[in-house]
């Protein structure tokens, strides 16, 4: 990606149609049935999706039905009063089955400094399920002052990157930490302080702006345009939704996020109805599955890897060989990242789950506590190695 040469902007200006493979839904036909009208603030009509005596179109729902179940898939939770032992054997089995190809970063962790000698590391870090622990309610998913002690120390070493689903907002408030790059609403929100992000001035999507704090800022922002269709999304996802117990529409700026983790899962139907009922009518959005999540985003030809190569192009690292990008996430959105990184043969991911799942990434990390741990082994390591160097010019004078 050439920020320099290339001035185009990433976001489709036709509408995409929605696609099966995108929405889990025909295009050609509605996902729920009949649909109700709502007048909306801007005078449009939006479709409501209802259900009548609590039968939908199975064969419609089935499709993102399925994806919500697939992307959810219960925490292992090791209650041997709760679980049989055969059930733990099996969950163990499979586990430790799947770990063979994606070994732990901690007990690979030679292998890694090896692949990163003489090699400048840049981190990159999802925030919920990777810093922080999932929780019930996503306004309260704090990281432990520990694990922003680990990500303030890493930073010191290491270019550092948080790239969340949320907006830059919302995680840099969770995070609060200067020094790091934050790309926010899945990478369609990227501060950086101006200092040390000069190309990202060249960008005709690049704003200079200030932080609440005064401070100058570089601002990329490729779905600036969606702004005003978000908003409206997301006030007809809060009306639309209300009945549903548990359900919580969050405002990521450049995303909605409609969390259903808390919501009985006989009435996830209910929840993807809305949601894809309420999409039928704007086409130039999509929804995405994360863990217990559908996640509204504009149709545009970015995610979490592009703004991976956004973000390396403007640190002025992505053509050097002496650079390993590593990043860490947990999340469906995160195997984009992962994928460009393989694709790429550069760097690699670590995907942070205690359940067998199909990745992209190269290694794995049970738990945040895991990743503070090898966050803290990069930075023990990279000490030890510069002051060998340090030695060892030390004794050449
Ligand atoms: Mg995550």
């Amino acid at each position: 990606m050439d920020l320099k040469s290339n001035h185009s902007s990433p976001v489709l200006t036709d509408p995409a149609p929605l696609s099966k493979s995108r929405l889990g839904l025909p295009s050609n036909i509605t996902p729920c049935s009949p649909a109700a009208l709502l007048y909306s603030s801007s005078g449009l009509y939006l479709t409501i999706p209802e259900i009548l005596n609590g039968k939908h179109d199975d064969v419609l729902v089935n499709g993102w039905l399925d994806s919500m179940i697939a992307s959810s898939p219960p925490r292992k939770k090791l209650n041997k009063d709760i679980i049989s032992e055969s059930q733990v054997d099996d969950n163990d089995a499979a586990y430790q089955t799947w770990i063979i190809n994606y070994p732990s970063s901690l007990n690979s962790f030679h292998l890694i400094t090896n692949d990163a000698k003489c090699k400048m590391i840049a981190l990159f870090l999802d925030y919920d399920g990777t810093l922080s622990p999932i929780v019930d309610n996503p306004d309260l998913a704090f990281m432990s002052s520990a694990m922003r002690a680990a990500v303030k120390e890493a930073a010191n070493y290491f270019p550092t990157a948080i790239i969340s689903g949320r907006s830059c907002d919302k995680v840099h408030e969770f995070v609060k930490l200067s020094e790091l790059y934050y790309a926010g609403s899945h990478g369609m929100d990227i501060m950086s302080p101006i200092r040390v992000s000069e190309s990202f001035g060249d960008h005709p999507d690049c704003i200079k702006t200030t932080d609440r704090k005064g401070k100058e800022v570089h601002l990329f922002q490729p779905a600036r345009e969606f702004l005003p269709m978000i908003n409206e999304v997301y006030k007809s996802l809060i009306e639309i939704t209300n009945n549903i117990v548990g359900v919580k529409v969050e405002n990521n700026k450049f995303c909605v996020s409609v969390h259903y983790r808390n919501v009985d899962k006989k009435m996830w139907d209910q929840v993807g109805c809305c949601v894809f009922g309420l999409l039928k009518g704007f086409p130039r959005l999509r929804v995405t599955h994360g863990r217990k999540v559908l996640e509204v985003r504009p149709v545009i030809d970015w995610n979490k890897g592009k703004a991976v190569q956004f973000l390396l192009e403007s640190l002025q690292l992505s053509q050097r060989d002496d650079v390993l990008p590593i990043y860490i996430g947990d999340d469906r959105t995160d195997e984009d990242a992962f994928k460009v990184l393989r694709e790429s043969s550069r760097g690699f991911g670590i995907l942070v789950s205690n359940v067998p799942k199909e990745t992209n990434a190269s290694y794995s990390l049970r738990d945040p506590s895991e990743v503070q741990e090898f966050l803290k082994s990069l930075v023990r390591w990279k000490k030890f190695t510069t002051s060998q160097t340090e030695d060892i010019a030390t004794i050449k004078i």
